[in-house]
């Protein structure tokens, strides 16, 4: 019978939750998906000196915000727990003497000071460093008396000193090791923790793992793997080592030139489905050019045999592209109510937010999503929705000699003659509308006629209108500001400029 197919993440929580981390899970994910099988999640902290608190929540909690949901783990339960490694502790010790037993590993008893030494002379000779062996010769009764003198030890994986290693990478095919080349690994460490080799071995055996998908930079690592699952006779799982996420340089993706935590992304205000989707990217192509999707659209059509090789950059600008696409394809109702946050972090909302404030919210949310890339820069891209009490734009250091001339262009159109005729009847036009509101199309209208009444042209009557109801010569057009602030608001606005600046 073929087996079940289980596939898995097995970080550690060394830190914020890491963009690597979801990549990986969404592409294990993906596979047992397509293949009818489970996904789960193994918290390897067996490292107590990298070990962070809260680090593991934030891990659980990143997946579960991105619908990276695993079947198994250690806040879900299931039957092959714990998976937590920390709570495993018992059973790497048991497989390491089990593993001596059957002659795949040996009792060390090297002092440090001994192994210091011999690393200072491997590096004088110009040798790479490694465990020169003297260990392994240790007759099993030399061994008992240094136990039961009180000895430490550590337990080493015993290398076979010929012939060669081969991983049958799913995507790489063949990548041959020479065994002589590879040291004989601790597995278990004098305080009795395992290495990462030993813990993950034994439980990707027990946890009935199919399928390691992993990031390139284990490849090293799987020839000790395998060379375990030998010595233990126990079934090798099929290798499948995913490219790495870079930063633009093709370096290794780090923290100094891109962003990594998936807490920033979240913070940012990208959507659960803008970073799946360029994930997704990131290793795979749909073909047909296809490059908007959703998970389940990407489970569907997965194809590990795809997956790509190249080096995926990780590219903050076709992300936010991404992104931009999944905004204006959400809910305009869920997509305000995510948003709120945001307006309330730059206190253009308060605490409550009441039904008035909430339905031009959704209109504010309507008109920028097309133009923002997060929600973070849509909400601060609504500045001038909030504040009636505004004047015109200074001219600051920053500005460029074109947007310095557009403004001084906005603060002389209210002196032309036409402004005050434009202003006046827009006035006359606001007050005789018989509603609060309008509708994008009423509010086109509305300006349109006022313009043709008078026979001006559209610069003539627009950017005074416009200097008077924003203050700015750049941002969203003057209809879609009509449309979510109203009729009263406008009003209100014009008013305060024609006193401000002596217009009328
Ligand atoms: N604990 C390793 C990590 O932090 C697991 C690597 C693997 O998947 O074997 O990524």
């Amino acid at each position: 019978m073929e087996k079940r197919v289980r596939t898995r993440i097995a970080p550690s929580p060394t830190g914020d939750p890491h963009v690597g981390t979801a990549y990986i899970a969404l592409y294990n994910l993906a596979f047992a998906w397509k293949n009818g099988g489970d996904f789960i999640l193994r918290v390897e902290d067996t490292d107590q000196n990298r070990y962070i608190e809260g680090s593991e929540k934030m891990i659980f909690d990143a997946l579960k915000w991105l619908g990276l949901d695993y079947a198994e783990g250690p806040d879900v339960g299931g039957k092959f727990g714990p998976y937590r490694q920390s709570e495993r502790f018992g059973i790497y010790g048991e497989y390491a003497k089990k593993l001596v037993e059957l002659g795949g590993a040996y009792y060390c008893f090297c002092t440090p000071e001994r192994l210091e030494n011999l690393r200072e002379r491997q590096k004088a000779m110009g040798k790479a460093p490694g465990y020169d062996g003297c260990c392994r010769s240790l007759t099993p009764e030399q061994v008992k008396a240094k136990i039961d003198a009180g000895e430490p030890y550590v337990i080493r994986l015993k290398m076979p000193y010929e012939g060669k290693t081969i991983i049958n990478d799913r995507l790489r095919g063949e990548i041959i090791f020479e065994n002589d080349k590879i040291d004989d690994q601790v597995l278990l460490k004098a305080d009795g923790y395992p290495t990462y080799h030993l813990a993950n071995v034994v439980d990707d055996h027990l946890m009935e793992i199919t399928h390691v998908i992993r990031a390139e930079e284990w490849i090293a690592s799987t020839p000790k793997h395998i060379q375990l699952y030998k010595a233990f006779d126990w079934d090798i799982p099929e290798f499948i080592h995913m490219p790495l996420l870079r930063n633009a340089d093709k370096t290794k993706i780090s923290k100094r030139k891109n962003p990594v935590s998936l807490v920033w992304y979240r913070e940012q205000g990208y959507l659960k489905e803008g970073i799946v989707n360029f994930l997704g990217l990131m290793g795979y192509s749909f073909g047909e050019n296809k490059e908007i999707f959703f998970l389940n659209e990407f489970e569907e059509s997965f194809n590990i045999d795809n997956v790509s090789l190249g080096g995926p950059v990780f590219d903050l600008v076709k992300l936010g592209w991404v992104n931009n696409h999944h905004m204006r394809l959400k809910d305009l109702d869920e997509l305000t109510k995510m948003t709120i946050p945001f307006f309330k972090e730059l206190g253009f909302v308060g605490e409550n937010v009441d039904q008035e404030e909430y339905k031009s919210l959704v209109k504010i949310v309507e008109i920028l999503r097309e133009g923002a890339q997060t929600l973070k820069e849509l909400a601060k891209k609504s500045e001038m929705f909030f504040v009636d009490d505004i004047e015109l734009q200074q001219v600051t250091e920053e500005m460029n000699s074109k947007e310095r001339k557009s403004l001084e262009k906005l603060k002389a159109s209210i002196y032309d003659p036409t402004a005050k005729e434009a202003i006046s009847l827009f006035i006359e036009k606001l007050k005789k509308w018989n509603k609060d509101d309008f509708t994008i199309d009423e509010a086109k209208d509305l300006l349109h006629s006022t313009m043709e009444e008078l026979g001006a042209s559209p610069v003539k009557v627009f950017m005074p209108l416009r200097a008077v109801i924003t203050g700015q010569s750049v941002g969203t057009d003057l209809y879609n500001m009509l449309y979510v602030i109203g009729k009263e608001r406008t009003l209100k606005r014009i008013e305060t400029m024609v006193k401000k600046y002596n217009i009328l």
